[in-house]
């Protein structure tokens, strides 16, 4: 079945570093990576986020506390940040990048290589709804939705296609989108700290 064509994916930083293996992995990256890309096929329109540091000052920290600060990630130029490899990257209509020279969780703060933001270009392209997977579930993909909301957007977190690396944050998201209205579908796939 494919959704009507004013509805979005948004696919979060399914990146090399957030996946097993990765500098910062989360817990079932690499399986929310093949997840997501069995979604693709449902929907006329896919864009992606990607953390894409080049300099994000006190984001990246040698003794990160995993909530504000973090181990270097996600740098320009490196493996860590490409696409993992089980996503499909051929289905993605436009890439927005963030976080170049600042902490940028929410991939609304992104933009194409041209300089167009997230919700301009979903405007742009007639987008009302968007659903939103990816990684991780408590911090960039609850940032996106909640910045979807905010930006007019009617938006939900499909959790059968996200991770998170915490209960306590994820529970904090789960309260925001509450009371913000952000829908919530399906079963979080999997609840965990960071893999070593
Ligand atoms: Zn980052």
């Amino acid at each position: 079945m494919k959704h009507p064509s004013h509805r979005a994916l948004i696919v979060v930083d399914v990146q090399n570093d957030f996946c097993e293996g990765g500098s910062l992995a989360v817990r079932g990256g690499a399986a929310v990576a093949g997840a997501v890309t069995t979604l693709m096929d449902e929907y006329p329109m896919v864009v992606a986020t990607r953390d894409y540091h080049i300099d994000p000052g006190d984001h990246f920290s040698e003794t990160p506390d995993f909530v504000d600060s973090w181990p270097p990630h996600c740098v320009v130029h490196t493996d860590g940040v490409g696409f993992h490899p089980k996503v499909d990257v051929d289905r993605f209509a436009e890439v927005f990048s963030k976080g170049a020279y600042s902490a940028a969780y929410s991939g609304f703060e992104g933009a194409t290589a041209e300089g167009v933001g997230l919700a301009q270009w979903l405007r742009e392209h007639h987008i009302t709804d968007v659903d939103v997977v990816g990684l991780a579930a408590d911090y960039c993909v609850a940032a996106t939705a909640l910045d979807a909301v905010d930006a007019g957007f009617k938006a939900r977190v499909l959790l059968n296609y996200t991770a998170a690396i915490s209960p306590t944050t994820w529970a904090q998201a789960e309260e925001r989108f509450r009371e913000v209205g952000v829908q919530v579908d399906g079963d979080l796939l999997y609840t965990g700290s960071p893999v070593e």
